[in-house]
């Protein structure tokens, strides 16, 4: 007769990465674009490995996604996935719309259609019936 088998092993406790929600940084998480966050500069606390999106002056750098890294004087140096390491002013990196639950960033950059700037949705005006057409500063 076969003994009971022991206690079985408790469902393994995947899935309890926990939701990334935006503008947590204090905890542990990178930030998303919200009404009141658009860009690295308005984080309070700028964690190495933020990703951004870059809008800034190197025009072959434009529109390319690359991450935080940390501060020299006044410039926020970013990383690109091909190690490139750029400074940038903070202002000129723009947050993701998301963060899903592997980390991978993802940005819905718009233009704006009245001072021609680009700026990030968040996760709200994306879902939204009507997508913003001009940037919070024009709106
Ligand atoms: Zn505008």
């Amino acid at each position: 007769m076969r003994g009971a088998r022991g206690v079985e092993a408790a469902d393994s406790q995947v899935g309890t990465l926990s939701m990334l929600t935006a503008g947590t940084s204090s905890s542990g998480n990178f930030a998303c674009t919200t009404a009141t966050q658009r860009t690295l500069r308005d984080l309070r606390t700028k964690r190495k490995g933020q990703p951004v999106y870059v809008v800034g002056h190197v025009l072959e750098r434009k529109g390319q996604e690359a991450t935080f890294e940390l501060f020299n004087v006044r410039l926020a140096v970013v990383k690109f996935s091909d190690g490139v390491l750029l400074g940038y002013d903070p202002g000129e990196l723009l947050l993701p719309t998301d963060i899903d639950e592997k980390g991978v960033a993802e940005f819905e950059i718009r233009q704006c259609q009245q001072c021609e700037q680009q700026f990030p949705l968040t996760t709200e005006e994306l879902n939204a019936e009507k997508e913003p057409t001009a940037c919070p500063e024009c709106r």
